[in-house]
């Protein structure tokens, strides 16, 4: 399991039946530029989470460790989900897009520069970019959690990438919010990178694209 670095703060053995791989993507200024905050630096991290069999599974499924996804023969990483209400805790990593066409760019890139959840990283004619940071945002040793980018294309094309399906929906619901109905996004979903319990090895799965997104019920606006 060399290719993952261990935690700081873990110092014990990883075990595949004790515990998670736990992704994080951090953005910091970046020193000695002029300006070290355009388009700063970001860093991927996994760190391992020691999970008891009795505690809650971090899959998001409610159920106990032991009775999910610890006899399970893949392991499957998470990414967690601080800072989000009602939804403490963490998910299974599914990183996803969502891309729209035809935007207004115009528009959509000043209600975008607004929104205080939003860190603008980039802002050219051809391209402007945005991490979702939350508010107030998780300051780690490493920098500010990120959850999603906003990417902004030629002023007509709207990128928004996320690690997991929760983060997806709260980054089309600040969307919303913000600019208003926009159509329907292009999904996409990259292949997940899973560990073979047994033998140790990296094993890619393909997402399968959930069923009926849209049927699934939106959250209310507060
Ligand atoms: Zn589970």
């Amino acid at each position: 399991m060399s290719m993952f670095k261990t935690p700081e703060t873990y110092k014990g053995p990883i075990d595949p039946d004790g515990g998670f791989l736990c992704f994080v993507t951090c953005w910091r200024p970046r020193a000695g530029e002029d300006d070290a905050d355009t388009p700063g630096e970001k860093l991927q991290m996994s760190s391992y989470i020691p999970v008891a069999p009795d505690h809650v599974c971090l899959c998001g499924s409610g159920k106990t460790f032991g009775a999910c996804c610890q006899p399970k023969r893949l392991w499957y990483p998470v990414c967690p989900n601080p800072g989000i209400p009602g939804e403490v805790g963490y998910s299974l990593l599914k990183v996803q897009s969502a891309t729209f066409t035809n935007v207004d760019g115009a528009s959509v890139r000043a209600a975008l520069m607004d929104d205080l959840r939003l860190h603008c990283a980039e802002d050219t004619l051809e391209r402007a970019f945005w991490i979702y940071e939350g508010a107030p945002f998780i300051q780690t040793p490493h920098g500010i959690m990120c959850f999603g980018d906003i990417e902004l294309q030629h002023n007509h094309t709207l990128h928004i990438t996320a690690l997991s399906a929760l983060r997806m929906r709260i980054l089309l619901e600040l969307l919303r919010e913000d600019c208003g109905d926009l159509g329907r996004p292009k999904m996409k979903y990259d292949p997940v990178q899973v560990i073979d319990k047994r033998t140790g090895k990296s094993v890619t799965l393909q997402q399968e694209a959930p069923a009926s997104p849209a049927a699934r019920g939106r959250r209310r606006k507060r």
